[in-house]
C-alpha cells in the first residue's frame, strides 16, 4: 500500500477504522488492516473526512484587500465599482500568483476541490480567466480546480460580455456563470439567464449563477432560473449562490420558490459570512441578514452547500479560507445546532458539494478517489467547534499538506 491511515474516526461509524490507499484510490476500509503502508499515518482517533469543497471562490480578486481602498458603503455595487480599475490592469501571471496563495491556504485546510470564479467582461476581457486557468495549470497537482466564466458586470449591462463568455469557455473555462439580478430590469435578467443557458447547451456545461444577491424581495431571477432549468431539463446541473432576496419573500411565495428549486434540482450555495457583511447596508434597524431560507430548503430536500466566496477583497475583508470556518458560520446563521443539523452542515462542504459538482467516486469507501483530510478533532461537532489545524491532507493518494505546529500551555 502507498499509505495506510490508521485509527480514523469516520462519520456514522463507531470505533476506529483503517484506510489503505494505493495508486490514488482507496483500496480498503476496515476496522484493523494487516497490510503495511510505505507511509503510515496514525489518525489517533481523529475524524477523517473526504476532501473538502469550496464551490464558489472569486480567486481572481482574492487578496486585493492588501492593495485597494476599503469599501466605504460596504455594498456590493461599491465593491464592483472599486474593483474595476484593478481589472483593467490584470496580468494573468499576477492573478495566478495571487490565486495560488489562497489556494495553498485552502489546501492546507483540507480543500481538495475549488470552483473558481473569473470575471469575464469588457473591462478585464479574458485576463482574469486566463489567470485562473494558469493557476489551475500550476497548482493542479494539489487540488481539483474548475474555472467559471462569470459576467461580473452583467450581460445586457455590458454589451460584448456574452461573446466573451463564449470565448472563455472555448479557452478552457469549465462552468457558465451568471449574475442575472444585477441587470437593470426583469426582462434583461431573463435574457441574461437565457444567454447563459444557450452557452451551456452549446458546450454541454453546468451553470453556476449568483442569484438575487440583493435585499430587494422583489428580485425574481431565482424563479425564472428554476423555470428555465426545468424547461431545458438541466436538472442537477445548476447551482444558484446567495439568493438572499428569499429572506424577504412573503411565506407563500417563498414556499413556491423552494418547491420550484427542489423540482428543478438546483443546488443553493449560501455563503453566509459574505452576506452578513454585505447585505442590508441600506436598512435601518432591525437589519435583515440576506440569508436564504436554509432550513426550509433542507426540509424540502434541496441540495444546499456553503462556500468561501471571497478572501480579503472589496466584498469581504476576511477568509482563511477554510471550509470548516464556512460550515461553522452557516451553522450559526441558519441556526443549525442540533447533532443531526451539524451533520447537515458538514454535508454542505463535503457530499452536497460533490453532488453539485457531479464528482464521481467521492467519499471514504473502497474504490473511491483517495482525497482525505485527517481533521485533528474527534467528531463533526468538535471539528466545527474548534476548526483545528488539519493534520494531514491527502489528494489523489498523495500527502499534499500536513500540520506540524504544536501549541501548549507553559509555566
Ligand atoms: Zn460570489
Amino acid at each position: 500500500m502507498d499509505i495506510v491511515v490508521r485509527n480514523a474516526a469516520l462519520r456514522g461509524l463507531k470505533g476506529t477504522t483503517d484506510i489503505a490507499i494505493k495508486d490514488g484510490v482507496i483500496a480498503s476500509v476496515q476496522p484493523k488492516l494487516s497490510q503495511k503502508g510505505r507511509q503510515e499515518i496514525d489518525a489517533a482517533g481523529s475524524l477523517v473526512l473526504p476532501g473538502l469543497f469550496n464551490l464558489h471562490f472569486h480567486a481572481d480578486k482574492c487578496l486585493l484587500g492588501e492593495v485597494m481602498r476599503p469599501n466605504v458603503s460596504g455594498t456590493l455595487p461599491e465593491a464592483i465599482e472599486i474593483t474595476k480599475d484593478f481589472k483593467r490592469k490584470y496580468d494573468p501571471a499576477e492573478v495566478a500568483a495571487r490565486a495560488i496563495r489562497s489556494l495553498e491556504a485552502g489546501v492546507k485546510n483540507g480543500t481538495s476541490f475549488f470552483r473558481l470564479f473569473s470575471d469575464v467582461g469588457t473591462i478585464g476581457g479574458l485576463r482574469a480567466a486566463r489567470g485562473l486557468l494558469l493557476a489551475r495549470e500550476k497548482f493542479g497537482r494539489y487540488c481539483d480546480i474548475q474555472v467559471v466564466a462569470f459576467p461580473q458586470e452583467g450581460i445586457a449591462r455590458d454589451p460584448g460580455a456574452a461573446e466573451l463568455l463564449d470565448e472563455a469557455i472555448k479557452e478552457g473555462c469549465d462552468i457558465v456563470g451568471g449574475l442575472p439580478w444585477y441587470e437593470y430590469t426583469d426582462v434583461d435578467a431573463r435574457d441574461h439567464i437565457d444567454i447563459c443557458f444557450e452557452i451551456a447547451k452549446r458546450y454541454d456545461r453546468d451553470i453556476h449563477m449568483l442569484v438575487d444577491d440583493t435585499d430587494d424581495a422583489n428580485s425574481r431571477s431565482l424563479e425564472y432560473l428554476a423555470l428555465k432549468t426545468m424547461r431545458e431539463q438541466w436538472h442537477g446541473r445548476v447551482t444558484a449562490s446567495h439568493c438572499g432576496a428569499m429572506a424577504g419573500y412573503n411565506d407563500v411565495y417563498a414556499a413556491k420558490i423552494v418547491d420550484m428549486v427542489a423540482t428543478a434540482g438546483i443546488t443553493i450555495s449560501c455563503n453566509a459570512h459574505i452576506n452578513l457583511v454585505c447585505s442590508a447596508r441600506l436598512d435601518r434597524e432591525p437589519r435583515r441578514r440576506g440569508i436564504v431560507r436554509v432550513k426550509e430548503l433542507l426540509t424540502r430536500g434541496v441540495n444546499v452547500v456553503t462556500s468561501q466566496d471571497d478572501v480579503n477583497d472589496p466584498y469581504y475583508p476576511f477568509g482563511k479560507p477554510d471550509p470548516l470556518e464556512c460550515a461553522s458560520m452557516i451553522a450559526h446563521v441558519a441556526q443549525l445546532t442540533l447533532p443531526h443539523e451539524l451533520e447537515q452542515v458538514m454535508d454542505m462542504v463535503t457530499v452536497n458539494s460533490a453532488r453539485a459538482a457531479r464528482v464521481k467516486s467521492y467519499g471514504i469507501a473502497t474504490g473511491n478517489k483517495a482525497d482525505l483530510v485527517v481533521v485533528g478533532a474527534p467528531s463533526v461537532h468538535e471539528a466545527l467547534r474548534t476548526q483545528p489545524l488539519r493534520r494531514h491532507v491527502i489528494k489523489n493518494g498523495r500527502e499534499v499538506a500536513r500540520a506540524v505546529v504544536t501549541q501548549e500551555l507553559v509555566g
